[in-house]
């Protein structure tokens, strides 16, 4: 069942109640008509919120796996795969360079890695 169907059963129950008696009985229906045009526009309000929510949440389907990250396919961050696994939070990951220091101090076998900013996951980027 409908508004509409509630609206058109409304409207034949005032037809019905024509006499001088029924006079109160007319405000009465006329007041559960106001409520239902009131609920109408409410349920209407929720669908369109449900409807934008539902577009909002990403699922595993909209991302892609790059090494040990996460991605979305049309954009270039990073995602922290831990922190998608535990609150499905997109984290997005620092790129940092990291090396080790030789006899001379001198920085060698300089590598990219991801960090996450929240819960410190660092992995070597494998591209
Ligand atoms: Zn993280």
């Amino acid at each position: 069942m409908g508004y509409t169907d509630i609206k058109e059963l409304l409207k034949d129950a005032r037809d019905i109640a024509s006499g001088a008696n029924d006079l109160q009985l007319k405000g009465i229906l006329l007041d559960i008509q106001g409520m239902v045009y009131d609920l109408q526009d409410e349920n209407r309000d929720l669908r369109e919120e449900n409807h934008e929510l539902k577009n909002q949440k990403i699922t595993e389907d909209d991302l892609i796996k790059v090494g040990n990250f996460w991605k979305k396919p049309d954009k270039e961050y990073l995602y922290c795969p831990k922190c998608w696994g535990k609150d499905d939070k997109l984290v997005v990951c620092n790129i940092t360079m990291q090396g080790e220091q030789n006899r001379v101090g001198a920085v060698i076998n300089e590598k990219q890695y991801g960090i996450c900013p929240v819960c410190r996951y660092m992995r070597l980027l494998t591209e």
